[in-house]
């Protein structure tokens, strides 16, 4: 080893390339390599930006100043708006802070507590438990079950509460749904008893809602109007608006918790990021502006989401895989535990040995569970059923699914095989 590396060594931390990120340039290389590639592994929104906003993002090229670290006022107001009125919120925008993606904004949040305990239900999406790493945080994992869709129910935290050592530590909840990677969503019954557990316990959630729009039945319902005083939420504009890669997100912390906090937060995003890029926040008020063609928009993304989930979830299902038929967004859960005894013959005992040898054997690329904090042993996956035309769907009302049709084919022919 050379000197300089020598230096570091045993001071590297533990950070890995993120599973949904290695998994989208590995698709990417296959595919320039000509090789066969069904993609279900990265979790990209299929649909265009809608073309005023693209309109809005050339006009403010030009716009090459730093922003407010807080983000443009305008672009807090256009957000406060819009989710005021259609989620019945009482936001104002000086709560808000607006950052590139709402990825860092999770950051941000954690960043801005000392020694928590950052709890997780298992599975869920794949950068909160690092992020919680870096943050100098202690990760407590939620267990969950196939039979409540692998989301977390009200009891198990309220189980979890009761039995953990007294602690004078904050705890942060991550609650995301819809939900990636288990396409569930919560009913107002569970918010409503979730909240009751939350503040017998001062629990501060962080109510990761990116998806809330997605929900196929248009039926999202927030947290914070059950726990307003320890909800905070995240948004932006890369799923519903199929903006990812402009990255655009929004955080909106409530007055409850103190003005100290959210001055923190917004001093971790001043010494990292700065500010969004200013042509993207300007876009993004035009985004959020609330006019019916973007509800339009949203409804159709819905209806087609909605279609190819259940068609997959059906198809899977016949193909003797348990999963449950989604409520928002666009993941399946696909459980491979009943298939156990037959993959367990062909040497596959963890999910990283079945999605390997799937995509190895089949070019199907799925996420393996255990990259969700789930137990390795547990055959399960993530499946994104994103690999369509998104503006030929919205033309149409209704997706061409060939290619994801005929992955699930072969990783259905691929099952028999087996
Ligand atoms: N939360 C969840 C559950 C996600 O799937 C993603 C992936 N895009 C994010 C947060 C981060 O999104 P972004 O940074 O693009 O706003
Ligand atoms: N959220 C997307 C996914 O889960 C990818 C984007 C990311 O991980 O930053 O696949």
């Amino acid at each position: 080893m050379d000197s300089m590396a020598q230096a570091l060594d045993g001071h590297l931390r533990d950070t890995r390339h993120s599973e949904t990120l290695l998994n989208n340039q590995l698709a990417r290389q296959r595919l320039e390599s000509e090789m066969p590639l069904y993609r279900f592994g990265f979790g990209e929104s299929p649909f265009p930006v809608p073309d005023r906003v693209i309109s809005a993002m050339h006009k403010a090229t030009h716009r090459k100043e730093y922003s407010d670290v807080q983000g443009l006022l305008e672009l807090r107001e256009a957000i406060t708006t819009f989710h005021n009125s259609l989620e019945g919120h009482k936001w104002k925008p000086d709560e808000l802070l607006i950052g590139p993606g709402s990825k860092i904004l999770l950051f941000c949040l954690m960043a801005a507590l000392r020694d928590a305990d950052v709890l997780l239900p298992a599975p869920s999406w794949v950068s909160y438990e690092p992020q919680a790493h870096l943050a100098g945080h202690r990760v407590l994992q939620l267990p969950t079950r196939p039979e409540h869709g692998w989301q977390l129910t009200p009891q198990s935290l309220q189980e979890h509460c009761s039995s953990r050592e007294p602690t004078t530590r904050p705890q942060i909840l991550v609650l995301n749904y819809p939900g990636n990677p288990t396409g569930q969503s919560y009913s107002e019954n569970d918010l409503e008893a979730f909240a009751a557990v939350m503040r017998q316990h001062r629990i501060l959630v962080i109510s990761d809602e990116i998806y809330g729009l997605l929900n196929h039945k248009g039926e999202h319902r927030s947290l914070a109007h059950h726990y307003p005083e320890g909800t905070i939420i995240t948004t932006g504009l890369s799923k519903w608006c199929g903006a990812g890669g402009w990255r655009l997100g929004a955080v909106r912390i409530p007055p409850q918790l103190g003005r100290d906090y959210l001055q923190r937060v917004i001093g971790v995003a001043s010494e990292t990021y700065s500010s969004a890029s200013t042509p993207v926040q300007l876009a993004a008020v035009t985004a959020y502006q609330h006019c019916p063609d973007i509800l339009e928009y949203v409804c159709a993304q819905r209806n087609i989401l909605s279609t190819i989930g259940n068609r997959l979830a059906a198809q899977l299902s016949s193909a003797g895989v348990r999963v449950a038929q989604p409520q928002g967004g666009f993941y399946l859960f696909p459980d491979f535990s009943p298939l156990a005894p037959r993959l367990a013959r062909r040497g596959i005992h963890t999910s990283q040995q079945l999605t390997g040898k799937l995509l190895q054997d089949t070019g199907v690329s799925l996420l393996a569970g255990s990259a969700f904090g789930m137990d390795g042993a547990r055959l399960t996956a993530r499946l994104a059923y994103v690999d369509f035309d998104g503006a030929d769907a919205l033309q149409a009302g209704r997706a061409n699914t060939q290619r994801m049709d005929d992955g699930i084919e072969r990783l259905g022919d691929w099952l028999q095989d087996i």
